[in-house]
């Protein structure tokens, strides 16, 4: 089933009749070439990718709850390409270049809105590294603007330009920025992946890893044992803990991320915002509310909620920024469980056991990596090479020191990042 306006036509005059279900519902088979543990946006891209670009479509993907109830469902929804360090940024402007094609490739509307992200700045030594970064993104081949205070005030007059404590200073623009439908990301790879032959089973957690002689013969699962010949763990917040089932021990902590959003509201917020003092981020859904988010919470849970300090400095810094947020009611907050890495970027690497493909690491900004990341682990998988966009995501650079990617600047800390 193709869709095209003409369809959503025919099938708004004649009762919506003809509408299919997106995916197959699969039955596990005994065995497949390669397994994905993990139904959220990475598994299902890869899923994807390793049809689309390999033709391997021998291929499941389990999935413990339902599709795209973790964090692919949970997100902020922010897409963007401006990291600074090489490693990271090959990796993320060649996913933003995905994603810029991504609902032709999968016939698939997932309200991908490139409205532009705006960095806030509010100090001398901030707007050197933002212009850095800018120059960076700019001979990288991205876009990227240095915003002045008269430049940003046209284009969002509602911000606290003079607050005493955290006045701002100017702004990095990236117009190809922007959001996208979280959970209609996960269908559309889910579809694309289905209709290629590849088994989405839900409901079928993996309880357990099987080796012999060094190498995956397949997985326990509350739906029976499942065999294959090679298996890719994909679980975001869970990393650790289905490693562990395969006796490894990851450099993975997972801490809880909160997010919230307001009654719906006419348009008011043109572009996705984040402060630069504060770790407050914000954009406008196409519903209407006010998405935002902030901080960690700062200690390791495996609970998707989140606790009252965070909502209290997510809400200050809100009010911070922008006094007029004080007038929106809060409609829900919910939280997610991040795979937070010790320097805050990802792995996607053989695990050293034969067979046995590790995904993780992605922090609280694996929502815009969803493209890339599927396309990487896929490459991966099929060739046993890593892709060129993705060759500095290895594992072992936490063993030897080499090789780490400390976008923050904060060092080797999981709760920093
Ligand atoms: C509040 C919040 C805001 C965020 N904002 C942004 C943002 O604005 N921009 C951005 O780029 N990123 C953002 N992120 C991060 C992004 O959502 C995640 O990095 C990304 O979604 C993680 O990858 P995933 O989609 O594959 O994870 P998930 O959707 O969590 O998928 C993992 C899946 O594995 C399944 N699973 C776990 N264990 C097992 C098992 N034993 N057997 C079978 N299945 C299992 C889980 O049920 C889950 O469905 C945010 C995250 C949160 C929580």
């Amino acid at each position: 089933m193709r869709f095209s306006g003409l369809r959503v036509l025919k099938e708004g005059l004649t009762g919506n009749k003809g509408w299919q279900a997106h995916w197959r519902d699969a039955i596990p088979k005994p065995e497949y070439d390669v397994i994905i543990i993990g139904g959220g946006g990475h598994g299902l891209s890869t899923a994807y990718y390793l049809a689309k670009r390999h033709g391997i479509t021998n291929v499941a993907v389990l999935e413990k709850g339902y599709l795209g109830g973790g964090n692919v469902g949970r997100n902020t929804t922010i897409v963007r390409a401006n990291y600074f360090l090489p490693g990271n940024s090959e990796f993320y402007s060649h996913s933003l270049k995905l994603w810029e094609g991504l609902e032709e490739d999968l016939n698939y509307n997932v309200m991908h809105s490139q409205r532009g992200q705006i960095v806030l700045f509010h100090s001398d030594g901030q707007r050197d590294a933002i212009a850095r970064r800018g120059n960076a993104m700019i001979n990288r081949g991205d876009d990227a603007e240095l915003l002045s205070v008269a430049q940003l005030k046209r284009m969002v007059p509602y911000l606290d330009y003079d607050q005493p404590r955290f006045p701002i200073h100017g702004g990095l623009l990236q117009r190809r920025a922007g959001t996208a439908r979280h959970d209609a990301v996960a269908w559309g790879y889910a579809r694309g992946a289905s209709n290629r032959g590849v088994d989405l089973i839900q409901n079928c957690e993996v309880t357990g890893i099987d080796i012999q002689n060094g190498r995956v013969r397949g997985v326990q699962t509350t739906r029976g044992a499942i065999r294959a010949r090679k298996l890719a763990i994909v679980v975001a917040g869970r990393s650790s803990q289905v490693a562990a089932m395969a006796g490894m021990r990851l450099p993975i902590e997972s801490h809880v991320l909160q997010a919230f959003v307001t009654e719906g509201l006419k348009p008011c917020i043109d572009h996705v915002i984040s402060f630069g003092m504060g770790h407050f981020y914000i954009s406008q859904s196409d519903k209407g509310g006010l998405v935002f988010g902030g901080d960690l919470d700062m200690y390791a849970s495996y609970a998707a909620r989140g606790n009252l300090p965070i909502v209290e400095h997510v809400m200050e810094a809100g009010m911070t920024l922008m006094p007029m947020i004080g007038n929106a009611r809060v409609l829900r907050s919910w939280g997610g469980i991040m795979d937070m890495s010790p320097d805050g970027s990802p792995i996607i690497d053989h695990s050293g056991i034969e067979g046995l493909y590790l995904n993780c690491g992605w922090c609280y900004g694996g929502f815009k990596a969803v493209p890339g990341s599927g396309d990487a682990l896929a490459h991966l998988i099929a060739t046993d090479r890593p892709h060129p966009a993705a060759t500095r995501f290895r594992l072992d650079r936490f063993r030897t020191g080499w090789g780490l990617m400390d976008e923050e600047g904060t060092g080797a800390q999981h709760n920093l990042h």
